[in-house]
């Protein structure tokens, strides 16, 4: 029997940020405004070493039943040894789908080791195709040709198919959807267009810049004719569709205009080793003061036990009915790795 929160939702899915420092600086989550240069981010020591991490993990696996783990940051791949990680992740017995969400830059380099080293899957973040619009998202610097290049690295690794996640954002990057439809069409790569959200405190989130799915949806359909697919799990946060001449699949994540709360089997673990059971969490659970205090096994997972059966975090369901959405405290999307 599953070990279920509050509103009887398991977890299933655990999202491990390894840093929350990144090369890019998206405005949506890391502005560059905000971060001209490093000295906001942790303290290498803040950061859970490997040993910590993999300690953690299987704690998770096999005391709450996580069978997913996604690597993320920050920008997991500046993480110093990484492969390693992988490795010693990939070991669990338990874990059915170890996976990395990544914005691609140092992936030409090491897609190779990440592969050998265990790596199931891999999502690449990939908001334009345009050149100039992909720097202007990015932070202002050319790095689309080293994206596309890893990209190339990670099929030649074997990391196939692909998720390739982009943001729509009014106003920035709307044409970037049908090009990307167009561009991975009749491959076995998926893209994932995902509503602009509200995470964080930086990003001076407006409601007006979220481009809906439906429309997103509508105006793919109006060049290649889509039929929706069931999910291939329960819980499943992209809703999926096929092109209807075959073309092969896409998926659409809708946070915004249509919450899936209900099914969020998602915990996530931040860089500095706080458990959060939402995206939108104010804080989170400080277990690095638990491992660092010499915590045994099993007083850990009676830690993580609890904390998930009290969860009863609905955050996108309710955003609607809060009078000021953005005006709560919360972590940043860097911190915790979406
Ligand atoms: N740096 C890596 C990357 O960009 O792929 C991993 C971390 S990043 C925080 C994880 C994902 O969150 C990326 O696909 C990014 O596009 C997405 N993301 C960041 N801020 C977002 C926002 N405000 N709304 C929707 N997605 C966002
Ligand atoms: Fe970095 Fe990813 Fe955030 Fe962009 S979305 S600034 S690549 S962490
Ligand atoms: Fe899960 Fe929180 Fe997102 Fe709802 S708002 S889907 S509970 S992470």
């Amino acid at each position: 029997m599953s070990l279920l929160d509050q509103l009887g939702r398991p977890l299933r899915n655990l999202r491990v940020s390894v840093t929350d420092r990144c090369n890019f600086r998206c405005g949506y989550c890391m502005p560059l405004s905000t971060f001209p240069d490093e000295s906001k981010f942790m303290a290498p020591s803040s950061l859970l070493s490997f040993d910590e991490i993999e300690r953690l993990i299987r704690l998770f696996v096999d005391r709450l039943g996580a069978r997913k783990i996604r690597i993320t940051g920050g920008e997991p791949l500046v993480r110093p040894q990484l492969p390693r990680l992988i490795e010693r992740l990939a070991r669990i017995p338990g874990v059915d789908d170890l996976t990395l969400t990544t914005n691609g830059y140092l992936l030409a380099d090491q897609a190779r080791a990440l592969a050998d080293a265990g790596l199931t899957r891999l999502t690449i973040s990939l908001d334009s195709l345009d050149a100039d619009e992909f720097a202007r998202m990015s932070g202002n610097t050319r790095k689309l040709e080293r994206v596309l290049a890893g990209l190339d690295a990670a099929v030649a690794a074997g990391l196939t198919p692909l998720k390739l996640n982009c943001v729509v954002i009014r106003g920035q990057n709307e044409a970037a959807v049908v090009a990307l439809a167009r561009h991975f069409r009749n491959t076995p790569h998926v893209v994932r267009f995902i509503e602009y959200m509200d995470v964080g405190t930086q990003n001076a989130w407006n409601p007006r810049e979220v481009v809906p799915a439906t429309e997103i949806l509508r105006n793919i359909a109006a060049h290649f004719p889509l039929v929706p697919l069931e999910p291939s799990y329960p819980g499943e946060v992209a809703r999926r569709y096929r092109y209807a001449d075959g073309a092969g699949e896409l998926g659409i994540i809708s946070s915004i205009s249509d919450p899936f709360c209900g099914t969020c089997h998602r915990a996530r673990l931040s860089a500095d080793g706080r458990l959060l059971t939402c995206l939108f969490a104010a804080d989170g659970l400080d277990l690095r003061a638990h491992l660092r205090a010499g915590a045994r096994d099993d007083e850990l997972a009676r830690i993580l036990e609890g904390t998930w059966r009290a969860r009863r975090d609905r955050y996108s369901e309710e955003r609607s009915s809060r009078a000021q959405p953005s005006g709560r405290r919360r972590l940043e999307m860097y911190q915790i790795g979406g």
